[in-house]
């Protein structure tokens, strides 16, 4: 796919959620896309000009799929950009844009806190294996960016609000910095999602997204979007690591996050209301250590989440108890609303604890050593959730 017109362009968020990707069924008059469970298409008459590593014609699911190219459609809409490509998980989509980027001798500067995978890429796999040279900055601190930058520095990636300690960097600035010394700016938008955050006006060249959170927000499927409107280095993406790599989505997820997709405007509009109440609540509780969450106003981060992240602060709480991992994990399995397990942006609420044994805690500030907990805020009603936390904290004698 490259750059497609999206007739709903003019409209609300909303409104784009709903209608673009989707049209009638051109053989049965449906009011839906149907799904295309198919790995092959049939071949044009004429071979001689099929080049089978493109991703141009519809021949075979990996090279690309209509479900794939309609869902495409609606989240590049959703983030107001040219271009996306959805692959089989947000992991996929790093993976992708971070081998097609580097290469052998290339510099990347990237967090100190991130996602666990951007952590095993870069900490172990591509400088190892690969020769690329590979750099953890601070990214809440811009001193700290530029000196972490060399002449060789091609790639600046960043996540904002970070995963799991929920703190926020500036993508202008970092934007500004990278493009000063001839390096591109990824960002990963996952806890922020596009009703909250557009990276690409702030000035960043590819953004990545988990659909399998928030946009798609059912906790059913797994998919990841990498969103650009440099249509050159996507068309690259495609062809280097989508077809050749072949993370490729299959259509049966596709179809779901398109699905789920319709709703995401409203349900990041209620999580956003819900997260700010519960994150409020929080702070009001004494054995609550510290809440980390870009709408409380003694976030430090907050004037600048208030300028980038326009509707609102995300569905995401990192806190700390006072107590120890086992307290933790006992409070964890106390709650009857909110489910104990990993991953984020469902329709319900997940908690998950960071227990100060992981490997990464020393990257961590001080406060997150002990007793630091992950909870993403769902769909329910915010006060059943506060009643939940509040039985289990009492629970456990907090
Ligand atoms: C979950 C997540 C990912 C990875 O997405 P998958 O779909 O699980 O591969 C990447 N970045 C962030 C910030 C995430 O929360």
């Amino acid at each position: 796919m490259s750059e497609k017109a999206d007739r709903f362009r003019d409209y609300d968020i909303t409104t784009r959620a709903v209608h673009t990707g989707n049209d009638y069924d051109k053989e049965t008059g449906a009011v839906r896309r149907p799904l295309h469970m198919a790995n092959s298409y049939k071949l044009p008459d004429d071979l001689s000009k099929v080049n089978y590593s493109s991703t141009d014609l519809l021949f075979y699911s990996r090279n690309g799929n209509p479900n794939q190219h309609w869902l495409e459609e609606k989240v590049a809409s959703l983030y107001g950009a040219k271009d996306t490509i959805i692959l089989a998980s947000g992991v996929g989509a790093l993976h992708a844009l971070f081998w097609t980027l580097l290469k052998t001798g290339d510099h990347v500067v990237y967090p100190k806190v991130s996602y666990m995978a951007v952590y095993r890429l870069f900490h172990e796999l591509f400088n190892r294996k690969f020769g690329v040279k590979t750099e953890m900055a601070d990214m809440t601190d811009l001193e700290a960016v530029k000196k972490a930058i060399t002449p060789g520095t091609r790639l600046v990636h960043i996540e904002t609000p970070d995963n799991p300690t929920n703190h926020v960097s500036d993508i202008a600035e970092i934007a500004r910095i990278a493009h000063e010394n001839g390096a591109l700016l990824s960002v990963d938008n996952t806890f922020a999602s596009p009703y909250n955050q557009h990276p690409l006006e702030l000035g960043a060249d590819f953004v990545v997204d988990s659909l399998t959170k928030f946009v798609n927000g059912h906790g059913d499927a797994q998919g990841g979007a990498i969103i650009s409107n440099d249509i050159e280095t996507m068309e690259r993406i495609r062809y280097e690591a989508q077809v050749n790599v072949g993370a490729v989505i299959s259509p049966f997820n596709a179809w779901q996050i398109f699905r789920g997709a319709v709703t995401f405007p409203l349900r990041m509009d209620r999580i956003n209301k819900s997260t700010q109440k519960i994150a409020e609540w929080l702070e009001t509780r004494e054995n609550v250590t510290f809440v980390s969450y870009p709408g409380l106003k003694s976030n430090k981060g907050h004037e600048l989440a208030a300028r980038q992240m326009t509707n609102g602060f995300g569905g995401v709480i990192s806190f700390g108890l006072r107590a120890d991992d086992k307290k933790v994990e006992q409070f964890c399995a106390k709650l009857r609303v909110v489910t104990f397990a990993v991953s984020l942006g469902h329709d319900e609420s997940l908690i998950f604890p960071q227990p100060s044994y992981d490997e990464r805690i020393g990257l961590y500030p001080e406060e997150f050593r002990k007793g630091f907990i992950r909870f993403s805020v769902g769909l329910e009603e915010p006060d059943d959730i506060i009643a939940d936390l509040d039985q289990a904290l009492k629970a456990v004698g907090l």
